[in-house]
């Protein structure tokens, strides 16, 4: 078999080069556009075989928006939020709940934020949550479970007997196990959904008759007269890449066989049928060349039992619903336009001011925290990067050069070089230390058109950069110092669950044995003293200096890497970078790299996930959306809009539909707060509120509205 698809990792695809080279952190930004490994998921789904989850989780309880009191009212009960604990950060699971006979799952990963109650889900969610018991199931890996890799394995190649048995001139050629099951690719006509069911249900036959798997070693040579006496042409170049002198063959009964080296499960009915899905069917070039023959790749998804699979489908269901590129579009947040080009983002006003909300407090926090902020250019002399070694190392990366008046320029794939420009503006003494500077600087790189991904990988896209330059004793407290910003700032957005690396010195490394020691010592000691756990990643380090990474983990389980800080003796040596020491002594300063979202554009992406685009109000785009029972209420109508907007609250009018299609417009645009207005309304110079997660909060006062609005937002991580 071919080799294993590559298991998705959220490490950047530049991480190479970036090893390779020195720079900045961040590219996990456009980078990461893949999910993140299933390792990381658990999931709960409706089923009865779950766990009891420990004491400790059941305490989920309703939340609603702090002054929001939901009484009575004859308009649709609206969706709450729920806020349930977490028993263990780094192993998250989704609750089940049931109430009233009625199952709802959940997410226990955040305790600020908890999963939307999708609009689409008629289960209304009660008050009674907490006489609810909670289940959770923990969905294994083929790195966890040697069992469910051999269950994946026999899979495919149950599912390759039964396409030929019903399509008997169809040709095999390989089928590997993958994430969340397996695939197998035939040389057959072109297979629809229809036949998959077909196919499944040929395997569940399969699986029925417990046909016992035999391995059988033979020559190559006799391995090769079997393939030809079943014409299977693929096999015999398969046949040819196998190296070793053993092949071996497995027979599933005594009918068919298949090149392998296994793993299996001993006989077919060791595989559970209701846990084997066939989810779809899509051309796939022989060896992934496009001269070659199109092939039918049809994806499976197999798990040890019902449960996880149905685990797995929800959380599958789930994440499309969540998909960022769909909430985009839907809410009018951001675009890619073709007619500018593939990878560069557009941010639609209301994506645009979600970012300006993001950048305000990020500046906010820098500054707070001894950052200066700084502007440099988005191009370059060629020289620059030249000096830099980008020219040299991350070349593959950049864009062309232009040429400017005889000289060469380049698009900058890094904002490092700039502020070490700016460093080298002005002579340095060891008092000047730490010196801290931050830019959201906005870089260009080349990615593959066919990888582009919405948010997640894109050609252009701003970094949350900056640069610590200090002294060496200074490592450790700068370190620190940068955790607890990097916290601060991802609390806000209800992030609380990391899953935090250090990577130490690889083989090829720069910089003496002794800097390597003091600055690994000074990264470990700073995450002990923060108290955060942390895996070692021994070697894997860049080769210009030692890193921590950080994880966060979304409402759904899935982690992403944003946050990194990386330790650099490379780039200050190629600037020649200096300072003047107690004893006048010139010397080099330590030059840390650091990130705390990674790009704006991903972090972005992952935000409207994670909220499931149901952002909480004091970042909703739009706070408050403002509905006259009839038009004779608009005045009035924009009136309290504009009052609203003189007091900083986000609010817009909507009219010209029945109160009905605009309450459901307002909805279905995940508005987090209406303002009804009716005859009665403007006669008293009331608005009668209702709040997406809230329900109906009565009539009240402009001033009142405005009131409880402010001190809704005022602490965010509440809301
Ligand atoms: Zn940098
Ligand atoms: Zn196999």
């Amino acid at each position: 078999m071919e080799a294993r698809l590559p298991s998705h990792s959220l490490a950047l695809p530049h991480s190479s080069h970036h090893h390779r080279f020195g720079g900045c952190p961040s590219s996990p930004s456009s980078s990461s556009g893949v999910l993140p490994k299933m390792a990381t998921f658990t999931f709960t789904v409706p089923a009865t075989t779950f766990t009891p989850l420990s004491s400790s989780s059941s305490s989920s309880s309703s939340v609603s928006v702090p002054f929001l009191r939901p009484h009575s009212s004859n308009l649709p009960t609206p969706r709450r939020r729920r806020f349930p604990s977490s028993p263990n950060p780094l192993n998250p699971v989704f609750l089940l709940h049931r109430t009233n006979g009625k199952r709802h799952s959940t997410t226990t990963t955040t305790t600020t934020l908890a999963v939307a109650i999708d609009s689409t889900d008629d289960v209304s969610v009660d008050q009674n949550l907490n006489e609810g018991k909670d289940y959770k199931i923990v969905l294994p890996t083929n790195e966890s479970s040697e069992r469910l890799l051999r269950i994946r394995h026999t899979c495919a190649h149950v599912m390759a007997m039964a396409v030929q048995k019903l399509y008997p001139d169809a040709k095999v050629t390989i089928g590997p196990w993958i994430e969340n099951g397996f695939y197998y690719d035939f040389d057959i006509e072109p297979l629809t959904d229809k036949d998959l069911k077909r196919i499944k249900k040929e395997m569940d036959r399969i699986i029925g008759k417990n046909l016992p798997l035999v391995r059988e070693e033979v020559s190559r040579d006799e391995a090769l007269r079997r393939i030809m006496a079943l014409n299977e042409p693929y096999k015999i170049e398969i046949l040819e890449s196998i190296k070793d002198d053993i092949i071996t063959i497995y027979h599933i009964g005594e009918q068919w066989w298949d090149l392998c080296a296994g793993p299996h499960v001993e006989s077919t009915g060791n595989i559970n049928k209701k846990a084997v899905e066939l989810e779809s069917v899509a051309g796939a070039y022989w060896r992934g060349d496009e001269r070659k023959p199109m092939l039918q790749r049809i994806y499976g998804t197999a798990w040890e039992n019902e449960e996880q699979l149905k685990a797995y489908l929800h959380f599958k269901e789930e994440a499309k619903r969540r998909d960022h590129r769909r909430l985009g579009q839907d809410l009018d947040l951001f675009s890619i336009q073709d007619d500018a080009g593939g990878g560069l983002v557009f941010w639609h006003p209301k994506g645009a001011i979600v970012r300006h909300i993001i950048e305000d407090l990020w500046k906010k926090i820098h500054m707070d925290r001894g950052y200066d902020l700084l502007y440099t250019p988005h191009v370059a002399k060629a020289d620059l990067w030249k000096i830099s070694g980008h020219l040299d190392f991350y070349k593959e990366n950049m864009y062309d050069q232009m040429s400017i008046e005889d000289e060469l320029y380049q698009l900058r794939p890094m904002n490092c070089p700039y502020h070490i420009l700016l460093y080298k503006r002005k002579r340095h003494s060891y008092r000047d230390f730490p010196i801290r500077v931050a830019e959201l600087g906005t870089v260009y790189r080349y990615e593959l058109s066919g990888s582009l991904h919405g948010l997640f990988r894109v050609r252009g896209f701003t970094q949350d950069d900056a640069h610590i330059f200090c002294l060496d004793d200074q490592i450790k407290d700068e370190i620190r110092g940068v955790l607890d910003l990097t916290e601060e700032i991802l609390l806000q957005f209800g992030f609380d669950k990391y899953e935090v690396n250090l990577s130490t010195r690889p083989e090829k490394a720069v910089g003496d044995d002794d800097i390597w020691e003091k600055a690994t010592s000074a990264l470990k000691d700073a995450l002990n003293d923060k108290g955060w756990t942390y895996q070692i990643d021994d070697g894997g380090g860049a080769f210009y200096g030692p890193k921590i990474d950080l994880k966060i983990e979304d409402a759904l389980g899935r982690k992403w890497q944003c946050s990194t800080i990386q330790v650099d003796f490379n780039l200050p040596q190629r600037f020649d970078i200096t300072y003047v020491d107690s004893n006048s002594e010139k010397r080099r300063p330590i030059l840390i790299h650091r990130a705390v979202l990674g790009s704006l554009e991903r972090f972005f992406g992952v935000l409207i996930e994670h909220y499931a685009g149901d952002f909480p109000l004091w970042l909703s785009p739009i706070q408050a959306r403002i509905l006259p029972v009839t038009d004779t209420q608009l005045e009035y109508c924009n009136d309290v809009t504009n009052k609203l907007k003189m007091n900083g609250i986000r609010a817009e009018v909507c009219h010209g539909e029945r109160l009905p299609k605009l309450i459901r417009n307002a909805e279905k645009q995940k508005i987090p707060l209406m303002a009804v207005v009716g005859a009665k309304e403007v006669e008293t110079e009331t608005v009668t509120v209702r709040s997406r997660f809230g329900g109906e909060l009565g009539t009240m006062s402009v001033d009142d509205f405005i009131t409880r609005i402010k001190l809704a937002t005022q602490n965010p991580t509440s809301l």
